[in-house]
């Protein structure tokens, strides 16, 4: 017999297995390549599939990325990884690193927003993420759980501060009011971590995008 929960989880993921099969179209409309996956486990056999174990691999700052915990996969298996998420690095280094994984074969990210239209939001503080997502990987992923999808441009650049910008500052660790509060004032800090925001409309010319849809919450 069901359960009441069964149910409820059916019904949840019916409604974003929808919403996600509409905006994987949406995305192919723009030129993007794009799939839906219903679960974690058949998204990350995707990735290990589709990267060769020959293949260079950089990855940008994204908890959802970490959540996969599909890093350490990639490194077990002999992937050349590369990440600036590391303690003790020199500044110097850092930007070597932020750098190098911009020159990657692949580019593994994800958004702070994807609205039902196709368009992809990021808001950055350094810039290294969204100028790899524009240019320099041979080829780019894009992995966003449900939470990500957003109705329009404004209700995304709200997420993409009011959410994902309070969550990381916290993360960070930034002197920001939204550190403290939890709240987004559209601060003028010095430690203020929203500096850059792009909006992927249609994919650039010369880049090979991939958008990766997965019916889970992942990420900030
Ligand atoms: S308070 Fe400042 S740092 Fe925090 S999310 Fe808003 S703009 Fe970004």
């Amino acid at each position: 017999m069901k359960t009441a929960s069964t149910s409820y989880n059916n019904i949840k993921n019916w409604y974003y297995r929808n919403i996600s099969v509409r905006l994987v179209k949406a995305l192919q409309k723009r030129g993007f390549s794009a799939t839906y996956f219903a679960n974690i486990d058949s998204l990350k056999r995707a990735l290990l599939k589709k990267i060769p174990r020959s293949a260079s691999i950089g990855i940008g700052g994204s908890v959802t990325i970490r959540e996969l915990g599909i890093i350490e996969k990639f490194e077990k298996r002999g992937n050349k990884v590369i990440h600036h998420w590391k303690k003790g690095l020199t500044e110097e280094t850092d930007r070597e690193v932020r750098l190098q994984e911009a020159r990657a074969d692949y580019y593994l990210t994800s958004a702070n927003a994807i609205t039902l239209s196709g368009d992809i939001i990021n808001i950055d503080g350094v810039g290294n993420r969204v100028a790899a997502t524009i240019y320099g990987p041979k080829s780019v992923i894009i992995v966003a759980g449900f939470n990500k999808i957003v109705s329009s441009i404004d209700e995304g650049m709200k997420r993409s501060k009011h959410i994902a910008g309070v969550m990381n500052a916290k993360r960070v660790g930034a002197k920001t009011p939204c550190a403290q509060t939890g709240i987004c004032v559209d601060c003028n800090a010095q430690q203020r971590i929203c500096r850059v925001t792009t909006i992927l409309q249609y994919r650039p010319w010369q880049t090979d995008i991939t958008v990766l849809l997965v019916n889970k919450e992942l990420g900030f």
